[in-house]
């Protein structure tokens, strides 16, 4: 049996299950690597406006040759413009140059006050983040659901949000995310999570999915093993063990012969995929992006490394 290469969505639309993510992409590399990757027989980019590099990404776009309607481009609302999610969106269109986006996340389950100069991540007087835990989730998304209804985007969804915070905007939701996109690989899989999207229909878009730059998973032993039995990178094992799963997955890359290779995924067995899902509970429980800044979104494994707020 074949692997997916594209998955359903909630509202019936179809989302390719491999994207090219363009998170620290620097100027100068992400107009061609999206141009690479189009004409490589990608379809589907992840974007967000806080990675600085939209208007590149529309670039390489257009440098492809590849139709607007034929791409799935995914954008998310950046933590200063909670109240304002409209007025992000309208940014992040004219960033990339079209007039809908397939998909809308928001990329942070938190708010941050902005400051008058427009920074990313404002700080308080005492230096710590200037995060509004009162803040109510719901209204941020009954914004999405609002864009929604305009046309300005296709779907909508989440990101980094753990189950409390999702069974709390289910409490309102009109719309249910099409999609949360979160940390997975196999040192943080995240079964839980996946269990609660699976019963309300809602796919896991794995962020991270080969452990970000200086990853260790690609060394991992097992994950070597299975890759040299397939003959392939073990990046394609990491990649496969998404696809395999239902997840969407999101390799970044901005080397050409990586993104051709991340498009391959390959049959991965159910004991190759047990081999994996155990790992974590082996302790190799490990998150990468776990920045201190930031909080208990609900993720039991949230506390990484450095992470100044841990209790
Ligand atoms: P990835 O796990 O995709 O790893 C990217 C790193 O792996 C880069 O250093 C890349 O190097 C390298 N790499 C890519 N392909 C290969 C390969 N075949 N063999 C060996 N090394 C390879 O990390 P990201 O953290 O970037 O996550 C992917 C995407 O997920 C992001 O770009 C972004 O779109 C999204 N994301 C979303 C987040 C969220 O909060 N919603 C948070 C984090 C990521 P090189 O580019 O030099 O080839």
């Amino acid at each position: 049996m074949s692997v997916p290469t594209e998955f359903k969505l909630n509202n019936g639309m179809t989302i390719p299950a491999v994207g090219l993510g363009t998170w620290k992409a620097q100027p100068g590399e992400v107009r061609n690597a999206v141009a690479h990757a189009l004409k490589a027989g990608y379809r589907h980019i992840d974007c967000a406006v806080m990675y600085g590099n939209q208007n590149e990404v529309a670039q390489g776009i257009e440098d492809s040759g590849v139709k607007r309607e034929d791409i799935f481009i995914t954008s998310k609302l950046w933590s200063t413009y909670h109240d304002r999610v409209e007025e992000d969106l309208d940014k992040t269109l004219k960033q990339l140059n079209t007039s809908y986006l397939d998909l809308y996340l928001i990329h942070w389950p938190v708010r941050l006050v902005p400051d008058d100069k427009g920074t990313p991540i404002p700080l308080k007087e005492d230096g710590s983040r200037a995060t509004d835990w009162d803040w109510d989730q719901s209204k941020t998304w009954a914004q999405m659901e609002d864009m929604l209804a305009k046309g300005k985007v296709k779907a909508i969804g989440v990101s980094n949000c753990g189950i409390p915070i999702l069974e709390h905007l289910k409490k309102s939701w009109k719309t249910v995310p099409a999609v949360n996109q979160v940390e997975i690989h196999p040192y943080n899989p995240s079964h839980e999570l996946k269990e609660w999207c699976d019963k309300e229909g809602i796919i896991l878009e794995a962020y991270s999915p080969l452990g970000s730059t200086g990853s260790p998973l690609g060394k991992d032993e097992q994950v070597a093993k299975i890759a040299e039995k397939h003959n392939v990178a073990p990046a394609t094992v990491l990649i496969s063990y998404c696809v395999n799963k239902g997840i969407v997955v999101l390799p970044k890359s901005v080397t050409p012969a990586r993104i051709e290779s991340n498009l391959q995924v390959i049959k991965l067995s159910d004991d190759e995929l047990a081999v994996f899902d155990k790992l974590a509970a082996q302790g190799k429980q490990m998150r990468i992006n776990s920045p201190s800044w930031m909080c208990d979104f609900g993720f039991s494994d949230w506390y990484g490394p450095g992470n100044k707020d841990a209790p």
